[in-house]
Protein backbone atom coordinates (compact mmCIF):
# COMPACT_ATOMS: atom_id res chain seq x y z
CA UNK A 1 0.00 0.00 0.00
CA UNK A 2 1.27 3.49 -0.95
CA UNK A 3 1.94 5.49 1.94
CA UNK A 4 0.79 9.37 2.34
CA UNK A 5 3.38 11.86 2.34
CA UNK A 6 2.69 14.89 4.42
CA UNK A 7 3.58 17.54 2.15
CA UNK A 8 4.98 19.98 4.65
CA UNK A 9 7.46 17.97 6.44
CA UNK A 10 8.21 15.01 3.80
CA UNK A 11 7.05 11.99 5.83
CA UNK A 12 4.60 9.51 6.01
CA UNK A 13 1.09 9.99 7.62
CA UNK A 14 0.89 6.68 9.74
CA UNK A 15 -2.34 7.27 11.80
CA UNK A 16 -5.99 8.50 10.42
CA UNK A 17 -6.65 11.02 13.87
CA UNK A 18 -2.79 12.51 12.65
CA UNK A 19 -3.83 13.24 9.02
CA UNK A 20 -5.32 16.73 7.91
CA UNK A 21 -6.53 17.33 4.61
CA UNK A 22 -6.85 20.58 3.52
CA UNK A 23 -8.10 22.15 -0.12
CA UNK A 24 -6.94 25.34 -1.83
CA UNK A 25 -8.52 26.28 -4.83
CA UNK A 26 -8.58 22.92 -6.95
CA UNK A 27 -5.78 21.24 -4.98
CA UNK A 28 -6.12 18.53 -1.76
CA UNK A 29 -3.06 17.97 0.00
CA UNK A 30 -2.59 15.73 3.18
CA UNK A 31 -0.53 16.70 5.90
CA UNK A 32 0.10 16.00 9.47
CA UNK A 33 -2.34 17.37 12.11
CA UNK A 34 0.68 19.60 13.61
CA UNK A 35 2.36 20.38 10.28
CA UNK A 36 -1.40 21.88 9.44
CA UNK A 37 -0.97 24.29 12.11
CA UNK A 38 2.47 25.43 10.40
CA UNK A 39 0.59 25.39 7.06
CA UNK A 40 -1.98 27.82 8.22
CA UNK A 41 0.39 29.95 10.31
CA UNK A 42 2.64 30.40 7.13
CA UNK A 43 -0.59 31.50 4.67
CA UNK A 44 -1.43 34.85 5.17
CA UNK A 45 -3.95 35.95 2.13
CA UNK A 46 -6.87 33.61 1.28
CA UNK A 47 -4.98 32.69 -1.88
CA UNK A 48 -2.75 30.86 -0.60
CA UNK A 49 -4.83 30.00 2.39
CA UNK A 50 -5.56 25.92 3.23
CA UNK A 51 -9.30 25.04 4.34
CA UNK A 52 -9.25 21.49 6.14
CA UNK A 53 -11.44 19.26 4.82
CA UNK A 54 -11.68 16.64 7.34
CA UNK A 55 -13.26 15.89 10.97
CA UNK A 56 -16.39 16.96 11.73
CA UNK A 57 -16.58 20.65 10.69
CA UNK A 58 -15.93 19.70 6.94
CA UNK A 59 -18.36 16.84 7.15
CA UNK A 60 -20.91 18.46 7.73
CA UNK A 61 -19.90 21.09 5.23
CA UNK A 62 -19.99 18.23 2.85
CA UNK A 63 -23.54 17.00 3.84
CA UNK A 64 -24.89 20.47 4.06
CA UNK A 65 -23.43 21.20 0.42
CA UNK A 66 -24.59 17.97 -1.12
CA UNK A 67 -28.30 18.98 0.00
CA UNK A 68 -27.59 22.54 -1.46
CA UNK A 69 -26.61 21.20 -4.68
CA UNK A 70 -28.99 18.59 -4.84
CA UNK A 71 -31.90 21.63 -4.30
CA UNK A 72 -30.27 23.96 -6.40
CA UNK A 73 -29.54 22.22 -9.56
CA UNK A 74 -32.77 20.17 -9.06
CA UNK A 75 -35.25 23.24 -9.02
CA UNK A 76 -35.44 26.63 -10.83
CA UNK A 77 -35.48 28.54 -7.61
CA UNK A 78 -32.88 30.92 -8.12
CA UNK A 79 -32.32 30.89 -11.67
CA UNK A 80 -28.94 31.23 -13.13
CA UNK A 81 -27.79 32.13 -10.04
CA UNK A 82 -29.12 29.23 -8.19
CA UNK A 83 -27.50 26.85 -10.55
CA UNK A 84 -23.96 28.70 -10.40
CA UNK A 85 -24.62 28.99 -6.65
CA UNK A 86 -25.24 24.73 -7.14
CA UNK A 87 -22.31 23.82 -9.31
CA UNK A 88 -19.89 25.72 -6.48
CA UNK A 89 -21.18 23.62 -3.48
CA UNK A 90 -21.28 20.64 -5.45
CA UNK A 91 -17.56 21.32 -6.25
CA UNK A 92 -16.82 21.16 -2.54
CA UNK A 93 -18.71 18.06 -2.16
CA UNK A 94 -16.48 16.52 -4.71
CA UNK A 95 -13.26 17.71 -2.99
CA UNK A 96 -14.62 16.24 -0.28
CA UNK A 97 -14.57 12.66 -1.95
CA UNK A 98 -11.16 13.30 -3.55
CA UNK A 99 -9.70 14.10 -0.21
CA UNK A 100 -11.77 10.50 1.60
CA UNK A 101 -10.85 8.50 -1.34
CA UNK A 102 -7.10 9.60 -2.67
CA UNK A 103 -5.60 10.51 1.24
CA UNK A 104 -7.88 9.19 4.02
CA UNK A 105 -9.14 6.03 3.11
CA UNK A 106 -5.09 5.02 2.53
CA UNK A 107 -4.26 5.82 6.12
CA UNK A 108 -4.51 3.48 8.74
CA UNK A 109 -6.81 4.14 11.92
ZN1 LIG B 1 4.19 16.47 8.46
Amino acid sequence: MRLTICRYCGKPIEKRDQLVTASNWLRVRPYHFICFQEVEKESTTIYNSWTPLNGPAGNVTAVIMAGLAGWLLATDSLGMAGSLIGLLALYRVLIRLVALVGFESKVPK
